[in-house]
């Protein structure tokens, strides 16, 4: 039996080694605290789950549902980005519904590019935009997120031979693995890039309702003109701790839609309609949910970098996402072998940022997924073991 190549040239998982190790370490009676868990840690809000209880009694939610997602839901979406950024949405033709984002991200490449055709992806960054140009048989090229830059693609150095060679860009603020944000500037310089370069720019807006400190982030669609040229990934998944769900959406370019909606219509048929009938339930709950979660994750990021910094780690606060993501400080060690004698000798796990490229590398990356009892007893840990500078 012989394997695609498609599936053997993907890059290896780091993780899958690293879930290994914890699982392990857990069997031998380890108390693990895991910060790798990019993975909202609190229940989806109970009017959510009631609606659920109540729509799955109705057989005709037990049918197939719509391809594109029913109108309702698709209208609940582009109320959404009325509501919130003051962007008008074509309910009909510009937004397509998604089985979590993570699927449209992926399947958006076999809608652009043609074999061989180059892809823009961020280096760190989330691996799905790697392995879905790779998957649909482009060839990504990554372009580094630095410190220096505050982790934004530095568009004016950008080379314009690579640039002019490029289809599509990936674009995610706030950012995973960094917890870099991105203000509404920074969206029209990407955009007027884009015009130039002919380049369609693919934002990921999976952690768009993640703001620490009352930060609100921007949707890249606030920029004039965006729609001629991109398309915007959205999700329930973090901003209403609904991960398990699988529902999110795509909204922009009419064209763009329409070809992600045809390709899905090949293979798979839709979202759970219970399901869409629950994400509007959220939808229509507005962003009281979001800030309850964020003034957790905010308050639960002070305490870990507080805790940090007293012991003399270089860390600062992110504005955005629920990543903390901050330098190995042992240079000795590569961010693999750090994380790895931190979990051996504490049981505290930093995930370590090499997962997330080349660029990553030296860094780790904390999710603020661990309640703050915690997050104490990690620090206490860390302490005790010498982990301090
Ligand atoms: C979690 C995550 C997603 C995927 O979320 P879905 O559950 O598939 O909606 C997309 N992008 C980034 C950067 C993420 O961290």
């Amino acid at each position: 039996m012989e394997i695609s190549n498609r599936i053997k040239n993907l890059p290896p998982y780091l993780f899958s080694e690293i879930d290994k190790m914890i699982a392990k370490a857990r069997q031998k009676g380890v108390d693990v605290i895991n910060f790798g868990i990019g993975d909202p840690d609190q229940p989806t809000p109970e009017a959510i789950v009631q609606t659920m209880q109540e729509v799955i009694k109705d057989p005709a939610v037990h049918r197939y549902p719509s391809y594109k997602g029913m109108y309702e839901f698709r209208k609940a979406a582009a109320d959404w980005y009325k509501k919130h950024y003051k962007v008008s949405i074509d309910p009909e033709n510009e937004v397509v519904a998604l089985i979590g984002s993570k699927e449209g991200i992926a399947h958006l490449p076999f809608c652009i590019l043609n074999s061989g055709d180059q892809a823009l992806v961020p280096d760190p960054g989330y691996p799905v935009y790697n392995n879905g140009v790779l998957l649909a048989g482009g060839q990504p090229i990554t372009f580094p997120l630095l410190e220096e830059n505050n982790f934004l693609p530095d568009l004016d150095g950008f080379n314009p031979e690579t640039a002019r060679k490029a289809k599509l860009m990936y674009l995610n603020y706030p950012n995973n693995p960094t917890g870099a944000v991105a203000d509404k500037e920074f969206f029209e310089k990407a955009a007027a890039f884009a015009r130039k370069h002919d380049i369609i720019i693919a934002h990921d807006a999976a952690y768009s309702e993640i703001g620490l400190d009352d930060y609100q982030p921007h949707s890249f669609l606030e920029v004039k003109g965006a729609k001629d040229i991109g398309i915007e990934f959205n999700s329930l998944s973090k901003s209403f701790n609904m991960t398990g769900w699988r529902i999110g959406w795509a909204v922009g370019n009419k064209k763009l839609i329409e070809a992600l909606g045809r390709f899905k219509t090949n293979i798979d048929s839709g979202i759970f309609s219970a399901i869409q009938y629950s994400g509007i339930k959220a939808l229509d709950m507005g962003r009281a949910p979001v800030s309850r979660m964020n003034k957790i994750y905010t308050k639960r990021r002070d305490l870990l970098v507080n805790g940090l910094k007293n012991l003399g780690w270089t860390v600062s606060k992110n504005r955005g996402s629920f990543y903390i993501w901050l330098p190995v400080l042992e240079k000795k060690h590569s961010s693999q072998k750090f994380s790895k004698k931190l979990f051996e000798q504490t049981g505290v796990f930093f995930t370590p940022g090499s997962g997330y490229g080349k660029n990553g590398e030296g860094y780790l990356r904390i999710a603020l997924t661990v309640n703050k009892k915690r997050i104490k007893e990690a620090i206490q840990r860390l302490k005790d073991r010498g982990f301090k500078y």
